[in-house]
């Protein structure tokens, strides 16, 4: 598939492993948007939270289990930090494989941009 991330997952595309399971891959992003910004994805090719369903989304719950954990592993759990699934055009995805930005390490801002 020519995907991106498939591509990271199949280890194509080198990337910085944080944390990985048989459901799902987290790695640093490369363009890092704070001091820790991890991208969590599900192994399984789904293009965005607009794909997921009754099928696909128990790989959804395992990686909301994995957040809290790789959070804690980056010691920003107990701050607070922020998840964002960025969806299409308008919401800015640029990468159509589903995966959940892990931001932390400063304070936010909100409204996002
Ligand atoms: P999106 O814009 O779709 O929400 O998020 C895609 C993210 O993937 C961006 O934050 C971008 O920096 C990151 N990214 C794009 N290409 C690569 C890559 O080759 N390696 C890594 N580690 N991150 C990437
Ligand atoms: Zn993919």
């Amino acid at each position: 598939m020519d995907c991106l991330f498939c591509k990271i997952i199949a280890g194509e595309i080198p990337s910085t492993k944080v944390y990985e399971d048989d459901l799902c891959y987290a790695f640093r992003d490369i363009a890092p948007q704070g001091p820790t910004h991890v991208l969590v994805i599900p192994k399984e090719h789904i293009q965005s939270v607009n794909a997921i369903n009754s099928s696909n989304s128990s790989v959804v719950a395992h990686i909301f289990e994995v957040i809290p954990e790789i959070a804690k592993a980056e010691g920003i759990a107990e701050e607070g930090y922020r998840v964002v699934s960025n969806i299409g055009e308008r919401g800015q995805q640029t990468v159509p494989h589903l995966h959940f930005h892990i931001i932390g390490g400063r304070d936010m801002t909100w409204p996002p941009g």
